[in-house]
């Protein structure tokens, strides 16, 4: 069967290059039938677009974004958006191709897409934000909609500018769709514990991965890269948790302490600077020393290709939880896992947020809405399978936790693709 092949930047760090050796680790563990193989190793639809923005000063600036949908056998795609300067499509690509193993790990019933603008939101008022939320949105409306791609929120992107997605969708049809997009305000349709939903599903799986190495959190020392919306609610919780937070960085660079860090006194400080930089009673690190500090636990919560074959070597956390997606390129994981260490793939520690995506999308299809002890119940329901099913066939096959998450993933991706046929 031949399909078309895309032709990834070269570069040993291309997030989409890596996200294809993965896969390809997979499908060689699973003897993947070479047509089905095919399929899943490229995206179904790619789209660019390049649209106009008015400036508060009057001038018109043009920006570029992307959505991607790498496949949509198991239901709706399902990614989120994310405004970052270096975004690129091969990283779109790749964060679309890992939606769809983590919607499979997960069991939800949705494929993998991904969206996003090459845009420094940061340098933008809020009246400019809003138009290039409207109008990347009204773009993308060829692909997103409540039954067939329902975006999110990443790296940048908040419950305001979900809001302003659901309502220019709404606008556009004549009538309110809140189910066209996740990671919403409860105003409009949110649900309870969605903002939370990705670092307490990392402070879940954590706490999993701890009991089946026989580890006690109270011993364990770590270090959070990213302190956004999921690095700061995973070292909340997993503070709470009995794990000592020892270091913890943004973009604007890293703090480490010899103690734990206080992790409420250090949010209040960062909602009130805009950064953790200068925290008091902490020395400045940068982010490069921090994923070298003598610290059990490892958490990368910030952007893919972090941990690479430049600095795994130097890498002494025996516990690695991807927070952020792609945060360890293959190459860096083969040299932590011949250390002894065990990296817990982004696809299962991450998941949380698109199962409380999935919650929210249901609630909004019924209008009937669960409590957040419901929904964080039915969370650790959820990630506790994807987790020990991910742990039972890496043990049952022999190799790191990673492929056994993707044996999984992808045999499932596999199954629907054979039993849909080939159309036409
Ligand atoms: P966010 O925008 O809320 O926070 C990102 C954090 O990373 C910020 O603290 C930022 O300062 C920091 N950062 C940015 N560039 C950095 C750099 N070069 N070095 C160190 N820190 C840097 O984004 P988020 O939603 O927390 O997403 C973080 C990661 O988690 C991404 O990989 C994203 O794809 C992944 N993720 C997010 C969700 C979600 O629900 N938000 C779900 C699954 C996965």
């Amino acid at each position: 069967m031949a399909v078309e092949t895309v032709v990834a930047t070269p570069g040993v760090d291309d997030p989409w290059l890596n996200a294809q050796r993965q896969f390809d680790a997979a499908a060689d563990v699973l003897h993947l039938d070479p047509g089905i193989r095919a399929i899943l190793r490229e995206p179904q639809r790619e789209l660019s677009v390049n649209f106009p923005v008015r400036m508060d000063d009057g001038s018109v600036e043009v920006f570029r974004g992307y959505r991607v949908q790498h496949n949509v056998n198991r239901g709706p795609a399902k990614g989120g958006i994310r405004f970052h300067p270096q975004v690129t499509l091969n990283e779109v690509r790749a964060l679309s191709m890992w939606m769809t193993w983590k919607c499979a790990v997960a069991g939800i019933p949705f494929g993998g897409a991904k969206g996003g603008v090459i845009v420094d939101p940061g340098r933008l008022s809020r009246d400019e934000l809003e138009r290039l939320t409207r109008r990347y949105a009204t773009e993308i409306s060829l692909l997103i909609g409540a039954d067939r791609d329902i975006p999110a929120p990443d790296v940048n992107t908040t419950p305001q500018v979900m809001a302003w997605i659901m309502d220019t969708v709404s606008m556009s049809e004549g009538y309110s769709i809140p189910a066209v997009v996740t990671g919403k305000p409860l105003s409009v349709g949110g649900s309870e514990g969605r903002n939370a939903a990705t670092g307490r599903g990392c402070a879940m799986v954590a706490h999993r991965v701890c009991g089946r190495l026989g580890l006690d959190p109270h011993r364990l020392t770590v270090a959070v890269q990213g302190f956004g919306n999921v690095g700061s609610i995973a070292a909340t919780l997993m503070a709470e948790d009995g794990f000592s937070i020892r270091a913890v960085s943004d973009a604007f660079g890293g703090i480490h302490s010899e103690g734990a860090l206080d992790i409420p006194a250090l949010v209040e400080h960062t909602r009130r600077t805009g950064s953790v930089v200068g925290f008091p009673g902490t020395r400045a690190v940068s982010n490069a020393e921090l994923l070298e500090l003598p610290v059990d636990v490892l958490v990368p919560a910030a952007l893919e290709s972090q941990i690479t074959a430049a600095n795994a070597g130097r890498v002494r956390a025996t516990l690695v939880l991807e927070g952020a997606n792609g945060p360890t390129t293959p190459d860096a994981e083969e040299i932590l896992v011949r250390r002894g260490a065990t990296v817990v793939p982004d696809i299962v520690t991450n998941a949380g947020g698109v199962i409380v995506s999935y919650f929210e999308w249901v609630q909004d299809l019924q209008s009937f809405f669960w409590t957040g002890s419901e929904i964080n119940d039915r969370l650790e329901r959820i990630l506790t399978r994807a987790f020990d099913s991910s742990w039972d066939a890496s043990e049952r096959l022999g190799v790191p936790l990673r492929l056994g998450a993707y044996a999984v993933a992808v045999q499932r991706v596999a199954d629907a693709t054979r039993d849909r046929g080939i159309f036409p």
